[in-house]
C-alpha cells in the first residue's frame, strides 16, 4: 500500500512518482519515525478519507438504516406476540423485517384504507 499526496497529486504507486516525489515520500515516511506496517495502515485511512471526500466510496451501511420503514413495522408480532421495536426486530430490507424472538418473517402494515 502506497499513498501520497504531493503538490495537490495523489500517488498510489512508487512507480508513479517522479524522482523528486520518491525523494519527499521517502522522506515523509521517514520522518513518521514509524513501523512500515504502522505507515501502510496510515497510508490506507487517508485514501479512504480522500475517496470519501471525493463520492467515491459507497456509502456507509447506516444509511440504508434511515430508509427502514419503521412505520409499517406492527407493535407486536403476530406469531410469538413479543413487543417489536425498530432496533430489535432483525431487518432484512427496507420493508422486509424478521421477528428478533421466534424469528418469523413479519408483515409489514399496508397503508390505505385508513384514511
Ligand atoms: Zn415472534
Amino acid at each position: 500500500m502506497t499513498y501520497f499526496m504531493y503538490q495537490g497529486k495523489e500517488y498510489t504507486s512508487l512507480e508513479t512518482m517522479p524522482p523528486e516525489v520518491q525523494k519527499a515520500y521517502a522522506k515523509w515516511r521517514e520522518e513518521q519515525n514509524l513501523p512500515d506496517d504502522l505507515l501502510d495502515y496510515y497510508e490506507a485511512q487517508l485514501r479512504d478519507i480522500e475517496l470519501e471526500n471525493r463520492g467515491e466510496k459507497p456509502l456507509p451501511p447506516e444509511k440504508a438504516s434511515a430508509e427502514r420503514r419503521v412505520d409499517l413495522l406492527p407493535s407486536t408480532c403476530f406469531n410469538c406476540g413479543g413487543p417489536l421495536s425498530g432496533d430489535s426486530v432483525k431487518w432484512t430490507g427496507a420493508q422486509s423485517a424478521d421477528c428478533p424472538y421466534c424469528g418469523v418473517n413479519l408483515p409489514m402494515r399496508t397503508d390505505g384504507g385508513s384514511r
